[in-house]
């Protein structure tokens, strides 16, 4: 067909051949694109493919066509994909969260497709599968194969996607193919996930619980917009409570999203749905499959996938109809995505539920403070669960002074602490010893000298790994095999480490218990979230006595044999400038603190500090939450800042350290257009960071009332400015850190 003008929309909205529709792609272009609309026609909503340039490209139709090109050489799109178009209520969202965001579409709508092979058809695809017993010739890169598809644990898997995951060529594979310990098989692609039942019997809940459980299940089925803190300490069954949630949305016939902080807490919780619901969630995160995740985005799509537990992005699926959001651990930092495009996964998803209908529910014990201020002033509901479900106590919290304590040099764990963990190791207890530092030693300073090493990219200073035997920059991933001679004077032998991590830590146990069997949780030593699950599963049995862990620790596992904590410096969060200083060490301490005594044996929670008369450490030790929230919303009020005030972070990086400099100072010159809107400009100054990965990083920060539109006024800033391809302007509106 071919028309010389363009026909008009259908009456029902939809485009008719030759129409001329706006396509958004994923591309960094910055507009729409107009094509005719195919044979078929196309709708809003529709994904297609669109020819680019000599590319095709897959993009989605988000309206009329603009009609300002000649219509006789714009492009057709080249097929419509065999997906439900995305509902128009994903789309505002889209849109909405790229103008809170200050995040181009392109990149919005990357979020949104993160799913591999979405233009292939259904059909059929040949997967791995086990197939028989191991070769008799078993090479390195063949275990690697082995490992990594029992690192997949049954997922569906191809040969492209197991071969890039044991990092090995395809030969390698054919040859376990040959050998018969591979096994191919042909199955349909996408098949849908097995039904779930809301109505088996789950536990019977308590009065508090069942109170709370009516009052959401009754929000849920009023099936309009709502968001829920459920407020109650680790153990006094939110879960159990917002599953009755997510069953009341199932018998509603609606979607229902719950989402983790952690990767490695979804195994637990998928087991845990399955006892319940008698089958298994979709998953959605970065543990899952290629194959797996374009059989979870389709089935999402088609309303088919009833629930989907999953990481921050999960949010950002195309659901045909979502009823409830959950936010397990909504206090969670990790919620806030810190590169690409900066959201914060709980905001979205608030944002999100308001334009799908569907309730949200925050779970925490220690709620973020956005979420507290914003159930104190009734924008939220809350529901509050008072204590643990069954025998559990919280623990006694204690500090311990550490300007009294006698410490020998080299050694953190001081008299007190040691001998409430001998008390535990003779009556067969388990100890915890918390410190939030991965590695060795923070830093490592050679003792002719004073020198103390340095990444070669960044401003920061390098963490000696032992367990690994090397030095690492926890900012930029960098590492180096740990050197015999300081890099400055090359004397040898003279370089010390000076403070611990968790592995000096449980060098100093091992010395003091020597016969304990000790673990350490630290994210960097397990290889995958599966080894990871498999110890901490261990652990909860009984098999150290003696756990050291990181802020791993803290996010929901459950050790039912622990009865002390000791914190080896409960101050080490306070130190530095972050506005949420205060609140992060607040929610870690009880955090940390939760993992005692969950199973009601009486547990101690001891915080070893220099500063105990500290007004954070005093609130944490009383448990006064509402005071400690009251006065930091207090704080907070008198500057100005988040929940009070608004802000945007920028930060301007080059390898040229004169260019980033140079922007940032063009850009406080002409701030015309914030103090327009009322905002203020501060900066520009060196980042706390000033040096990552070879990027100079200069700082600025808008600065604004609760009531002005921030997004505009630093858009409309912005946009007086031009700068080369090497330099970098990120925007992150409500920062969670100021590094
Ligand atoms: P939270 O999410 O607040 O940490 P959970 O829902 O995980 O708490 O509950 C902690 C433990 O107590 C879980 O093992 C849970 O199954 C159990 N539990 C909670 N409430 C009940 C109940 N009413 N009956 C039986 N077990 C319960
Ligand atoms: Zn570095």
């Amino acid at each position: 067909m071919n028309l010389l003008t363009p026909p008009a929309r259908s009456a029902d909205g939809s485009f008719p051949e030759g129409a001329l529709v706006a396509v958004l792609t994923a591309q960094p272009l910055d507009r729409l694109l107009d094509y005719k609309a195919p044979e078929g026609g196309c709708v809003p909503g529709s994904y297609v493919e669109v020819p680019l340039g000599p590319r095709t490209v897959i993009g989605v139709v988000w309206g009329p066509g603009r009609g300002d090109y000649d219509y006789a050489r714009t492009r057709a799109v080249g097929r419509v994909l065999d997906l439900p178009p995305m509902p128009e209520e994903m789309r505002d969202f889209l849109e909405r969260a790229g103008a809170y965001t200050l995040t181009p579409m392109h990149a919005m709508l990357r979020l949104a497709t993160r799913a591999p092979g979405l233009g292939e058809d259904a059909g059929t695809v040949r997967l791995l599968v086990p197939g028989g017993p191991e070769p008799a010739r078993m090479t390195d890169a063949r275990r690697k194969v082995m490992d990594a598809l029992g690192e997949f644990d049954g997922q569906p898997v191809t040969r492209a996607e197991l071969s890039a995951a044991a990092g090995v060529t395809s030969s390698v594979i054919k040859g376990l193919l040959d050998a018969g310990t591979l096994a191919e098989v042909e199955r349909p692609r996408d098949p849908p996930y097995a039904p779930l039942d809301p109505d088996r019997p789950g536990v019977e809940l308590t009065e508090a619980q069942e109170h709370a459980a009516i009052d959401l299940r009754a929000k849920v089925r009023g099936g309009g917009y709502g968001t829920t803190l459920l407020k109650g300490v680790t153990g006094s069954g939110k879960t159990e409570v917002y599953l009755e949630a997510v069953a009341e949305c199932l018998r509603r016939g609606r979607q229902a999203l719950v989402l983790l902080p952690e990767i490695a807490l979804t195994s637990e919780f998928v087991a845990r749905v399955e006892r319940r619901f008698g089958a298994k969630p979709a998953e959605w995160h970065s543990g899952v499959t290629g194959t797996e995740r374009r059989r979870c985005f389709r089935r999402v799509a088609e309303g088919q996938a009833r629930l989907v537990v999953g990481a921050r992005s999960a949010l950002f699926l195309p659901y045909a109809d979502l009823g409830l959001v959950v936010v397990d651990e909504e206090h969670d930092p990790s919620y806030k995505q810190e590169d690409g495009v900066l959201y914060n996964a709980r905001d979205m998803a608030v944002l999100r539920a308001s334009h799908a209908r569907a309730q949200v529910i925050l779970a925490s014990a220690t709620p973020s403070l956005e979420t507290w201020v914003n159930a104190k002033e009734g924008r939220y509901d809350r529901l509050v669960l008072g204590s643990r479900f069954g025998a559990g106590e919280l623990p006694m919290m204690r500090a311990v002074d550490l300007r009294r304590e006698r410490l020998e040099p080299s050694r953190w764990i001081g008299p007190t602490l040691a001998e409430a963990m001998r008390e535990r190791l003779d009556r067969g207890e388990q100890s915890l010893v918390f410190l939030n530092r991965r590695g060795y030693a923070p830093v490592q300073v050679c003792r002719a000298c004073g020198h103390q090493i340095g990444c070669h990219q960044c401003d920061a200073r390098m963490v000696e790994h032992r367990f690994r035997k090397l030095l690492m920059c926890h900012q930029c991933g960098e590492t180096r095999p740990m050197p015999a001679e300081c890099p400055e004077c090359g004397v040898e032998g003279k370089l010390a480490p000076v403070g611990p991590g968790v592995e000096r830590m449980a060098e100093e146990v091992a010395e003091r218990f020597p016969e304990a069997r000790v673990a350490i949780l630290s994210s960097d030593l397990y290889g995958s979230a599966r080894q990871l699950k498999a110890e901490i599963e261990e652990i909860a049995k009984g098999a150290a006595d003696i756990v050291i862990g990181t802020q791993l620790v803290a996010k929901g596992h459950n050790f039912p044999l622990l009865t002390l904590v000791g914190v080896i410096d409960a101050d080490l969060g306070l130190q530095g400038s972050d506005l949420r200083a205060a609140e992060r060490t607040f929610a870690l301490m009880r955090q940390v603190a939760g993992r005692a005594g969950r199973m009601g044996a009486g547990g101690v929670a001891l915080l070893q500090s220099a500063q105990p008369e500290h007004p954070v450490i005093k609130a944490i030790l009383a448990g006064a939450e509402e005071d400690f929230w009251a006065a930091e919303a207090a704080e907070r009020r008198a500057i100005g800042v988040p929940p009070y005030g608004r802000m945007a972070g920028i930060v301007v990086s080059s390898p040229e350290m004169h260019e980033a400099y140079g922007l940032a100072e063009e850009m406080a010159r002409r701030d015309e257009p914030l103090r327009r809107a009322g905002a203020e400009l501060w900066g520009p100054a060196a980042a706390p960071i000033a040096l990552v990965r070879g990027r100079h990083r200069v700082r600025l920060l808008v600065k604004a009332d609760r009531g002005v539109p921030i997004q505009a006024a630093v858009a409309d800033w912005l946009s007086q400015f031009r700068w080369p391809a090497t330099t970098r302007v990120s925007v992150d509106v409500d920062p969670q850190s100021f590094l």
